[in-house]
Formats: structure tokens, C-alpha cells, sequence
């Protein structure tokens, strides 16, 4: 009889994991992606939309040709996993009567991503609607609209404390911001402050690329400071000072969903090793992607490798041959265009973590050329995962 190999999550790590042990283990296994939407939105390339530079029809993709391919598909949040009883239970959706469903598993791969958690922040609840951010869909879609339509005032740009999901977003995103104001000619009368709870703009290898780039544009940059409370006008940082705001772009605090932290402990799902990614708590329960708590940054090649590494400790079980994989990347950084054209320029470096300590490259010139290198990264992941004749 086949296994039962259950996935939370279709985004990168999760698909990732899908195809490898679907096409490795084949009829030995069924294997079921549960997931909250119908489809997936790519992240790496939402800020360009700040910019006008992406446009979502190249950002969605959809399960049907995983679905032709033999592996099965139920669309529902997770509220809950029982690991003693082995399932996963779930409210079906799009439904109006929705449903609460239960997916029963030999095997789990937990690789929901994150949440973002306001709650840290004294007045958040009653003032988030003021909230923008280029990570979800919504906020990024208020922050075009202001960013596109403020005359005047102050943008605050806040980075929480790391670990948080792609370490450069929010400098990104101040540094589109400073682009779109540039092009619109009303740079100098817009303030741009990044405040950053970390004690330099994220990714560490790259902060002083970042740092410098951001005082040419005249970025004000605030580090070691958190936002601890808000209300419609303002943030008040750790240290008392208040900063007004008439846009404000502000990432929460990242962490694993309430259902992973009640099934395993939080803030996020302890794994064995990078390369055991076995729960400590349990056998048959693996992790991978972002919710999974590994010694590096939680970005795209990072869920993919670990999906990898998740897929191999299943192929021993099973007798099979590991994939070959390592921890290592390349990323680039929107770092906009100091002309206040729409056409962004990016920094590239690298990180390899089979060295200790990890090997760092970077190439401090800004380049369009690293702009249109992400571009076609991305959409090779997207391809590879969700048009699997390219996998
Ligand atoms: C703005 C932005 C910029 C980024 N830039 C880069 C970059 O330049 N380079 C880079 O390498 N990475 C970047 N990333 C990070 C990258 O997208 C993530 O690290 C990666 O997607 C993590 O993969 P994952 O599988 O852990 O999570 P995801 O890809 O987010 O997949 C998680 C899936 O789980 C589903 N899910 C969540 N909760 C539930 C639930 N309760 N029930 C059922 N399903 C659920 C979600 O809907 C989603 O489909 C960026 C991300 C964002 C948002």
C-alpha cells in the first residue's frame, strides 16, 4: 500500500518537496499539498510593483499542472495538526459553509512560511489598517496607491528584528519608494526615515552597500530602534522618540502560525539539523522553508534547499538515493534608480554556507543588468514548480 505524504503549504519549500518525492518515489506514495489558496503569488518581485516595474499576471500561478501530474490538491486553512493521531485538520475554502476537514498522514511536510505579528506593537490592532508593506497583496497595493499619490510629509520604512522573511525587502522598499517620488518630482518634499530594529539594514554582508546608498538619496536610517507603538499619525521607537508619518511601511514581527506553535513549540519549528529536518519531537514530521528554524536567512533558495534536504531524509526511509544539495545562494537587491527613472538597478552577492564561517561576495556596483538576472530567476522557479514539464 502507498504512503501517505501529506504537505502544508504550496509554496516554494512545499511544491519543491511535492515534485522531488512524487517523482522519485512515484506509486509508493500519495501524495496530498494542502493549502489555503487556489494559487500561488510569487515573492521576490512585489516590490517592483511599487515601481510599476511588475504587474501580478506574471506573479500568480496555479496547481493544475501539478494536479495533472498526480499530486493531489485540498485548498483549506490549517488549523490544527495532531502529530499523536497523525492529522491535519483543515476549513475547506472557497467554501460559504466552510467545512472543518481532516487529512490523515504517514508522513508530514510542515512548510507553511510565516505570519506577521503586530501584536508587539502597543495600538496596532486599532490603527493596522494604516499598515503598508510590499508582503501582502492588499498593503502592497495601498502603499502604490500612496506612494503614487503623496505630495508631501514623511514615509516611515520599518524592518523588524531578524529572523524575518527576505532580509533586504524593507530597504528595498524605501529605496523604491525614494525612486517613484523622484520620478513624480516630489522627492524633496517628502521625507524617507527606514528604521530598522536590526543594528544595520539586512542582509549583514551588505549593509554597508545599503547604508551608503541610502545616504546618496537621502534615506534617513535609524538602527537598533524598534517601533513599540503606533496610533493614525505616528510611531513612538524603544527610546521614546516619535516619528510622524503620512505613509508608513511597516513589516511586523515574523513568526511560525498558531497551529505549528501549538503542535510543536514556537517561535519557529525546531528541526534536527540543516539537514535533518525531522522535528525534534517527531519521526514522521519534517519541516522546511521559512517556518523551519535553520541558522540562515529565510529566503527562496533557502526553502528550496531544505525542501531538498527534507525530500532526502524520506528517499532513506524508502531505501533511495539522496539528491545531491547544498546551502549556498546568489540574491540581488532592488536598490531603485538614483535618476528617478523606472527602471530599478540591484547590488548582487552571495552566501555560502558550507564554509565556516560562511563565504560571503558581493559586488558593490548597482547594475540593471542584476534587475533583469532576478527577473528571470524567479520566474525559472515559478516555471519549474508550477509548469512541472520544465522540473
Ligand atoms: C516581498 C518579498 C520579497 C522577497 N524577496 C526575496 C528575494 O529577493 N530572494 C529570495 O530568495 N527570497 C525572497 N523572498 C522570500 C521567499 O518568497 C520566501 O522565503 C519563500 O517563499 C519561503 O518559502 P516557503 O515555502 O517557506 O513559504 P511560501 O512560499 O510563502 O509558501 C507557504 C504556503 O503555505 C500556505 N499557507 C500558509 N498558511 C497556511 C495554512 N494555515 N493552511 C494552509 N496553507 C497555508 C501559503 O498560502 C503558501 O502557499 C521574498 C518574499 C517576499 C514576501
Amino acid at each position: 500500500m502507498s504512503k501517505r505524504v501529506v504537505v502544508i503549504g504550496g509554496g516554494i519549500a512545499g511544491m519543491t518537496f511535492a515534485h522531488t518525492v512524487k517523482d522519485k518515489l512515484g506509486d509508493q506514495v500519495e501524495v496530498t499539498v494542502v493549502t489555503k489558496d487556489p494559487f500561488y503569488m510569487t515573492g521576490p518581485s512585489k516590490p517592483l510593483v511599487v515601481t510599476k516595474e511588475q504587474s501580478y499576471d506574471r506573479m500568480v500561478r496555479g496547481y493544475e499542472e501539478a494536479m495533472a501530474k498526480g499530486i493531489k490538491f485540498a485548498f483549506g486553512n490549517v488549523s490544527e495538526i495532531d502529530p499523536a493521531n497523525r492529522k491535519v485538520k483543515l476549513v475547506e475554502a472557497p467554501s460559504r459553509a466552510a467545512r472543518v476537514k481532516e487529512v490523515e498522514y504517514d508522513y508530514l511536510l510542515v512548510a507553511p512560511g510565516v505570519v506577521y505579528d503586530g501584536s508587539s506593537i502597543n495600538g496596532y490592532e486599532d490603527y493596522s489598517y494604516q499598515v503598508t508593506n510590499v508582503y501582502e497583496p492588499g498593503r502592497l497595493d495601498l502603499l502604490y496607491q500612496k506612494v503614487w499619490s503623496v505630495k508631501e510629509g514623511t514615509i516611515v520604512v520599518y524592518a523588524p528584528p531578524m529572523p524575518y522573511r527576505c532580509a533586504p525587502a524593507p530597504s528595498e522598499t524605501a529605496l523604491l519608494i525614494d525612486t517613484v517620488l523622484r520620478y513624480r518630482r516630489v522627492r524633496d518634499k517628502v521625507r524617507v526615515i527606514h528604521v530598522d530594529a536590526n543594528e544595520k539594514p539586512q542582509p549583514g554582508p551588505t549593509a554597508d552597500i545599503i547604508s551608503n546608498i541610502m545616504k546618496e538619496r537621502g534615506i534617513e536610517l535609524i538602527t537598533s530602534r524598534k517601533i513599540v507603538e503606533m496610533n493614525d499619525k505616528e510611531v513612538i521607537l524603544d527610546n521614546g522618540e516619535k516619528l510622524p508619518y503620512s505613509v508608513l511601511a511597516l513589516l511586523e514581527p515574523n513568526r511560525a502560525p498558531d497551529f505549528v506553535i501549538e503542535a510543536f513549540g514556537g517561535p519557529w519549528l525546531e528541526v534536527r539539523s540543516p539537514q535533518d529536518l525531522r522535528s525534534v519531537k517527531y519521526d514522521d514530521v519534517l519541516a522546511a522553508g521559512d517556518v523551519a528554524k535553520l541558522p540562515f536567512p529565510k529566503n527562496q533558495e533557502i526553502a528550496f534547499e531544505s525542501a531538498k534536504f527534507a525530500a532526502n531524509k524520506l528517499f532513506e526511509e524508502f531505501g533511495e538515493e539522496p539528491e545531491k544539495v547544498k546551502y549556498w545562494f546568489i540574491g540581488w537587491i532592488y536598490v531603485g534608480n538614483p535618476e528617478g527613472r523606472l527602471e530599478s538597478l540591484s547590488i548582487q552577492f552571495s552566501l555560502d554556507f558550507t564554509t565556516k564561517p560562511p563565504k560571503a561576495t558581493k559586488d558593490p556596483e548597482p547594475k540593471r543588468d542584476y534587475t533583469l538576472q532576478k527577473d528571470r530567476w524567479e520566474q525559472g522557479y515559478l516555471n519549474k514548480l508550477f509548469h512541472p514539464k520544465d522540473w
